[in-house]
C-alpha cells in the first residue's frame, strides 16, 4: 500500500463528466487562456485550490441542520469560539466569510502607509491586502525554499537572521507586526518547525511587536512537526496546536482549508484595542460579531470542522496522498518541489518547459497543457500571479515557475489521482509541443484571476 487507505467511505455522490479534447481546446480557447474563467462543470479532476472544496462529513452535515440564524448570540457562535479558544488559545475571535476579510480587518487596524509586514511568504491575497493598505510586504523564507529539487523537513521556515535585519534596518516602528503563513502555502506547501515558530517569536518579542500567524495549513503543518520535528514524535496534534498558537498574539484563518468547509475564516487576536477596531469594521463590512458575514449553520459546520480537521488518521491519509503522487511523478523523472507539501504538489515549470522565456508564462503554458489534454484544472503561481511592474514599465518574475496542483480534503480517490499523474508524466513526455501565452488583458491587483491570453506562435 503506498499511503494509508481513506479513514471514511462515501455516502453520497457527485457524478463528474469527462469532455472531448476538442471541447476543451475551444473551452480554453474562449476562457482566455485562465483556467479561472472555465465552467467548473467542464473540469473532470479540479485541482485549481484546496481551498472551500472539501467534502464534510455526515457530523458536519449534520450539524448545519443545527443552525441557530439568530442575528445576535446564535448558540453555534458560542460552539465555534468555545473549539477555536480550545486550539488556538486566543482571548478574542471573530468570525469572517473567509480569510482575506480576516487580512483586511487586520491590516486595517494595524497598518500605516509604508510599513512593513514580513512572513515567510505572503500569500497572494495577504500581499495583495498588505498592498491595498499601503504596506510594503517582505518575504523572508530560508533560501532553501529557492531551491525546487532540495530537500529539507521545513523549507516553509523564515529565516531569522533576515528578521532580525529587517528590524535593524527599518527599524521596529516601520514594522507593526510580523507574520508566519503555516504551512507556507507559496513555497509549496511547506512546513515551518517549532523551533522556528519559537525563534520568530523572540524576536518579535525582543521588538515589542505582536506576532501573528497565517493559520489556514496549522493542522498539517502540525503533522509535519509530529512526524519530523525530534520530540514531537509522542504529542498529540492538538498539544502540538496549542504550543504552536502560545508563541503567537493571535491569528487569521480560512476556514476553507483544515476547518474542512466549504466558507468561513476567523481572526482572533490577545490585544483588546486591536480587535475593538477590527469588530467595528467587522460590523461594518462582515457583519454582527457574533455572526461575520456567515450563518449560524457555516459556524457550526466549522466548529465540527476543525475538531475533524485535527484527527490524525485523517492527516496520515491526507499528507500520503499527496507523497503518493509526488513518488509517482518522480519515478517519471518529473520534476517538482521537494519535498510534497500537505496539501498540494508544485510541479516546476521553469525546469519542464526551459524553452518557454518568462514573459510568455510557462507555468500557465502547462496549466493550459493539463486542462486541453486531460480536463485537469491547475493553477499558476509564477509570473502571472506575482509579476510586478517595475517603474520602467518592465516586468519583476518572482523566482520560480511552478503549477499547483491542490488536492481537494477528501474528494478525489487514488485511482483520481493516479490518472493525474499519468497525465502529467504524458505531458511532460511530450513538453517540447507546449506554446507560450501573451497577456492581452490585465487588473492591476490580483491579475491571475480576471487576466485574458492568447497562444503565441
Ligand atoms: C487561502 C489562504 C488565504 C486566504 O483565505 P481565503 O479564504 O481564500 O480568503 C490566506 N493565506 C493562505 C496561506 C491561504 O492559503
Amino acid at each position: 500500500m503506498e499511503f494509508p487507505a481513506e479513514p471514511f467511505r462515501v455516502k453520497v455522490v457527485e457524478p463528474v463528466r469527462r469532455t472531448t479534447r476538442e471541447e476543451r481546446d475551444r473551452l480554453i480557447r474562449e476562457a482566455g487562456y485562465n483556467v479561472f474563467a472555465l465552467p467548473a462543470a467542464s473540469v473532470y479532476v479540479d485541482l485549481l485550490t484546496d481551498s472551500g472544496t472539501s467534502a464534510m462529513s455526515d457530523y458536519q452535515w449534520a450539524g448545519m441542520m443545527m443552525g441557530d440564524e439568530s442575528y445576535a448570540g446564535s448558540k453555534n457562535y458560542y460552539h465555534f469560539e468555545e473549539t477555536i479558544r480550545s486550539i488556538f488559545g486566543f482571548r478574542y475571535i471573530i468570525p469572517t466569510h473567509q480569510g482575506r476579510a480576516a487580512e483586511n480587518l487586520l491590516f486595517s487596524v494595524a497598518l500605516r502607509e509604508g510599513d512593513l509586514v514580513p512572513n515567510n511568504i505572503h500569500f497572494d491575497t495577504t500581499r495583495a491586502n498588505v498592498l491595498h493598505k499601503r504596506g510594503v510586504p517582505l518575504d523572508l523564507v530560508i533560501d532553501e525554499a529557492m531551491f525546487p529539487e532540495k530537500e529539507h523537513p521545513f523549507k516553509g521556515n523564515m529565516d531569522p537572521a533576515k528578521l532580525e535585519k529587517a528590524f535593524q534596518v527599518h527599524g521596529p516602528g516601520k514594522i507593526p507586526l510580523v507574520m508566519l503563513t503555516v504551512t507556507n502555502n507559496s513555497a509549496g506547501g511547506q512546513p515551518v518547525s517549532m523551533e522556528n515558530v519559537r525563534q520568530v517569536s523572540a524576536i518579535a518579542k525582543k521588538y515589542h511587536t505582536p506576532f501573528i500567524i497565517d493559520a489556514c495549513r496549522y493542522a498539517e503543518n502540525c503533522y509535519f512537526i509530529k512526524e519530523r520535528e525530534p520530540g514531537y514524535g509522542g504529542r498529540s496534534l492538538t498539544e502540538i496546536a496549542r504550543e504552536l498558537f502560545s508563541y503567537a498574539d493571535g491569528c487569521t484563518m480560512s476556514a476553507k482549508k483544515d476547518a474542512l468547509v466549504n466558507i468561513g475564516g476567523f481572526l482572533a487576536l490577545n490585544d483588546e484595542g486591536w480587535m475593538d477596531k477590527a469588530k467595528n469594521l467587522l460590523i461594518l463590512l462582515e457583519g454582527y460579531p457574533t455572526y461575520g458575514g456567515l450563518a449560524g449553520r457555516d459556524l457550526e459546520a466549522v466548529a465540527r470542522g476543525l475538531e475533524e480537521g485535527l484527527d490524525e488518521d485523517y492527516l496520515a491519509y491526507r499528507v500520503g496522498q499527496v507523497r503518493a503522487l509526488g513518488e509517482r511523478l518522480d519515478r517519471a523523472g518529473v520534476p517538482f518541489v521537494k519535498p510534497t507539501g500537505g496539501h498540494a504538489l508544485f510541479l516546476n515549470a521553469g525546469a519542464i518547459l526551459p524553452q518557454i522565456p518568462r514573459e510568455n508564462f510557462p507555468a500557465q503554458a502547462l496549466v493550459v497543457a493539463l486542462y486541453r489534454e486531460a480536463g485537469i484544472r491547475a493553477v499558476e503561481i509564477g509570473g502571472l500571479m506575482f509579476g510586478e511592474k517595475e517603474a520602467d514599465g518592465s516586468e519583476k518574475y518572482p523566482a520560480l515557475e511552478l503549477v499547483r496542483l491542490a488536492i481537494p480534503r477528501r474528494v478525489y480517490t487514488s485511482l483520481h489521482l493516479t490518472y493525474v499523474a499519468d497525465a502529467v508524466i504524458e505531458i511532460f513526455r511530450n513538453r517540447e509541443k507546449i506554446k507560450g501565452l501573451r497577456l492581452v488583458h490585465e487588473a492591476a491587483l490580483l491579475r491571475h484571476f480576471t487576466a485574458q491570453l492568447e497562444e503565441v506562435g
